[in-house]
């Protein structure tokens, strides 16, 4: 299967990739079949009722990232890439108060969020750990239509029926095909191109060219930095969580260019970026999956931090290191997982820190062999990291987190660039070692908030 860039980096609305988009993704998907008709029950009325059932992940921590919310906003016709705030706000008191819900193009149908969203804390189904159900019934309380959605990270969304399945015919035909980091090493030495040059040559194969797509990537990124910079206060979701980013950057502000600035602040600028974009997330506000929203820092905090403090960055360099990481990203998604419920919090920052090493390197003029080795070093050392948001929410220790995965990236290239490339530790046996280590977790620290911090630390 290929992974544009543009399905790994995605614009959306925080605070989660596969609890807030993928259901809100998935509600759109039902009510497009809804219309279509072709899958309906045979002799089935009108639809006039709608219910959903969240299962696995998707219960236990649905509240926390306001997963019902997403389901109720999919219903009523949003997509998190045009999300208008303001009017999906005045819909979800209109559906609260009557109800009922009015798809476009769909009658107006019985649907009592309170009543209608029902959270399963049984076993998850049987394919994913975040699995969802959608149903629509006629007058008559027959079943319409019901299917079967899994969220399996970074927004992406599959049926009970196309899960692991890849249709060949569906497949755009590409000059340089890769499945895993050996095959892309293999087309760079052969070829002489860069990875940046190698994704993008399949990406014009595949949906032509990206640079103004990149571009409008790299803006949203920029502008969640600045929102989150500027923000002070608490963070919803009854944590009392602060935010910080912001005063932070001010801090470093005042202590550029003089003595009081250590020698390690380039840690503290990094954080700051990533956490500015996590407190974002954690808001509900506007961010990039990359590759998902728990994990969206890291990259653009890498980016900004280039462009802002090391000599010789250019705007232009940005389309490279989002192709790069996107390349990295691709590879990992396909051969483990980015979703935190599959793999734990290794599969989500660790695979964020990756894209951010190699994206990294490839900009300071690494070779091929070089991004490979900065991308590995930096899952590496994410390997068995669990993922236990504490009340579910995407804050602790989810925003701090992307700080440190952003130093993770920036020091992984910078030992990468020191070497020649060679190194013991295959990226593609990491990558399978992330796989293994995630499928021996233990459930309790795969996004279920059962185990870890999510337990231990004392209601605040
Ligand atoms: S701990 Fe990691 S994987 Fe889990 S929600 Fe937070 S960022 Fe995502």
């Amino acid at each position: 299967m290929f992974l544009s860039v543009f399905d790994l980096f995605k614009i959306g609305i925080g605070p989660s990739s596969s609890h807030t988009m993928g259901p809100m993704l998935a509600a759109a998907r039902f009510l497009d079949a809804l219309r279509s008709g072709a899958e309906r029950v045979p002799g089935s009325g009108a639809p006039a009722a709608l219910a959903c059932r969240l299962h696995g992940s998707l219960a236990f921590t649905g509240r926390g990232h306001a997963t019902d919310r997403a389901v109720v906003l999919g219903l009523a016709g949003f997509r998190p890439d045009t999300l208008d705030p303001d009017r999906a706000e005045q819909a979800l008191a209109r559906i609260a108060a009557s109800g009922r819900i009015a798809p476009p193009g769909l009658p107006e149908m019985a649907f009592d969020p309170a009543r209608d969203i029902h959270f399963d804390y049984g076993p998850p189904l049987p394919l994913h750990p975040n699995g969802m159900v959608l149903a629509a019934r006629d007058a008559a309380g027959n079943a319409v239509l019901e299917e079967t959605y899994y969220s399996v990270g970074g927004g992406f969304v599959v049926t009970a029926r196309e899960f692991g399945r890849e249709d060949p015919a569906a497949q755009p035909d590409l000059p340089h095909p890769f499945t895993d980091a050996a095959g892309l090493l293999s087309i760079a030495e052969r070829t002489g191109l860069s990875i940046a040059a190698i994704q993008r040559a399949n990406e014009v194969a595949a949906r032509g060219a990206p640079e103004a797509g990149l571009d409008r990537i790299w803006a949203v990124m920029s502008a969640c930095i600045d929102r989150g910079l500027a923000a002070d206060g608490e963070l919803p979701g009854g944590l009392k969580v602060r935010r910080r980013a912001g005063a932070i950057h001010r801090k470093l502000l005042a202590e550029r260019g003089s003595n009081l600035a250590p020698p390690h602040a380039g840690n503290d600028w990094l954080s700051a970026y990533a956490m500015a974009v996590n407190e974002e997330n954690a808001a509900g506000g506007q961010v990039v999956t990359a590759p998902t929203n728990g994990a969206a820092g890291v990259v653009p905090a890498v980016i900004r931090y280039w462009l802002d403090h090391v000599p010789g960055a250019s705007r232009r360099g940005v389309r490279d290191f989002l192709l790069t990481a996107a390349a990295i990203g691709g590879i990992i998604k396909r051969n483990a997982s980015i979703s935190g419920a599959e793999v734990g919090c290794q599969g989500e920052v660790g695979s964020a820190a990756a894209m951010a090493a190699a994206g990294f390197c490839a900009v300071m003029g690494g070779s091929p062999a070089q991004v490979e080795n900065a991308a590995e070093i930096a899952l590496e050392h994410h390997l068995g990291m669990t993922c236990d948001p504490v009340r579910g929410l995407v804050q602790i220790p989810c925003i701090e987190r992307n700080g440190m995965g952003a130093i993770k990236a920036v020091a992984a290239a910078s030992l990468a660039l020191r070497g020649d490339g060679r190194h013991a530790v295959p990226l593609d046996v990491c990558i399978e070692t992330m796989r293994q280590t995630g499928q021996d977790m233990d459930h309790r620290y795969k996004e279920t908030s059962l185990g870890g911090l999510a337990v231990n630390l004392p209601e605040c």
